[in-house]
């Protein structure tokens, strides 16, 4: 029997509801493969705040290092939002994602057939199919490069530098094309290479790298293009490789199309295919111990979590198609809710997401 530990950060508000579903459906499915997952629980974010005044304990990350995988919900609510900038709760998230060097975020946007009407695109556009995996650089670029405050000709200035080393983008552009060839081979980096040089090099490193992967078809877009693309004909991306900012707009943009927060996973790795797997959205107060939260962000994620860290591709693809029958079968959590379908809660989802595992 094969072993793994994961570190559990199920955090606040509806982190925790979530993440308790999950659970479940991960020991399942991995029983299933004759897999075993020791899951350990941390705490990060507001309870940890409230537990020893730290958002990160240095035992939380510790033990995070010394897993095969973190799996966390979601950090913050109100009751720590007066607190000054380094000890709220979304700290835990940046000290985890650089405690742990995970310099690569996923994130994919898949628009279920039966959740189209949720989409803010028109059915005709949609009707193509969206699929979409964002492959986007998280520890490099214009948000870590040098920046200032200055006068220029005795005029106040500020000023941020966006610097790409090869090696950091090699090591992403691996990342996007590993992806890729787990999909379906079709790869567009996205950049601003008719105006910026970081953006240049960008390019000439992907076109490098592309060289290890004749099986995948490469473009390139600008991101000025890329924006309008993904509204216009969502369904010709597959992998969409990018920089650091670029990602962070464009992977917004593109979870948009599904319409749902609530079925957004996300994954944050490094080479050795270690990885933080969590929902796209927060702790969600407004609806935090009611038993109103979707999980399938959440059981995706760990679906995420067996593909990329734990080499379980066919316990992902359980999981999945899993979350695609009970869709079919007309159940919904109120996010994603439409007339004629049934209308269930968190715990419910839960269990209707493990007795099609
Ligand atoms: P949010 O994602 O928590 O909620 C936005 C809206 O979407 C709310 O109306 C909420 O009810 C709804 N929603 C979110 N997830 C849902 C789900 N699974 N099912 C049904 N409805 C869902 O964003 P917010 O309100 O801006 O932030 C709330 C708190 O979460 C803040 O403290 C914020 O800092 C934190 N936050 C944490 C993370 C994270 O842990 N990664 C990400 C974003 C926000």
């Amino acid at each position: 029997m094969k072993e793994f530990k994961i570190a559990v950060i199920p955090g606040d508000g509806i982190g925790v509801e979530v993440t308790e579903q999950a659970l479940k459906v991960l020991e399942k499915v991995c029983k299933k493969y004759d897999t075993k997952l020791n899951f350990t629980e941390l705490k990060a974010g507001g309870c940890a705040i409230d537990d020893c005044g730290n958002p990160l304990p240095v035992e939380t990350l510790e033990k995070c290092k010394k897993s095969d995988a973190v799996f966390l919900g979601a950090v913050g609510g109100p009751k720590w939002d007066d607190l000054p900038g380094k000890q709220r709760p979304e700290q835990a998230l940046l000290g985890l994602r650089g405690g742990l060097g995970l310099y690569a975020n996923l994130r994919p946007t898949k628009v279920f057939d039966e959740l189209k009407s949720a989409s803010p695109l028109k059915d005709s556009i949609i009707d193509k199919g969206v699929d979409i995996l964002v492959v986007r650089e998280l520890t490099g670029g214009i948000y870590f490069g040098e920046k200032g405050r200055k006068e220029v000709d005795g005029i106040y200035a500020a000023y941020d530098t966006e610097l790409y080393t090869v090696d950091e983008i090699k090591r992403i552009a691996h990342c996007g094309f590993k992806a890729a060839m787990k999909r379906r081979k079709k790869l567009t980096s996205v950049d601003k290479a008719n105006i910026l040089e970081s953006s240049r090099l960008w390019r000439e490193v992907v076109e490098e790298v592309a060289k290890e992967y004749p099986e995948v078809e490469v473009n390139h877009l600008y991101v000025d293009n890329a924006s309008m693309q993904l509204v216009r004909n969502p369904s010709q991306f597959d992998i969409i490789l990018t920089s650091n900012m670029f990602g962070d707009i464009l992977s917004d943009e593109a979870s948009m199309i599904s319409g749902s927060i609530g079925m957004l996973a996300s994954a944050s790795l490094r080479e050795d295919n270690f990885g933080m797997y969590e929902p796209v959205h927060g702790s969600a107060p407004d609806i935090a111990g009611m038993n109103l939260a979707n999980p399938l962000a959440q059981i995706l994620s760990a679906a995420m979590m067996l593909e990329y860290s734990l080499g379980m591709s066919e316990a992902a693809r359980d999981i999945e198609n899993a979350v695609d029958v009970v869709l079919k079968e007309g159940y919904r959590t109120g996010d994603i809710y439409s007339e004629g379908a049934k209308k269930i809660g968190t715990k419910e989802m839960g269990e209707l997401i493990l007795s099609n595992i």
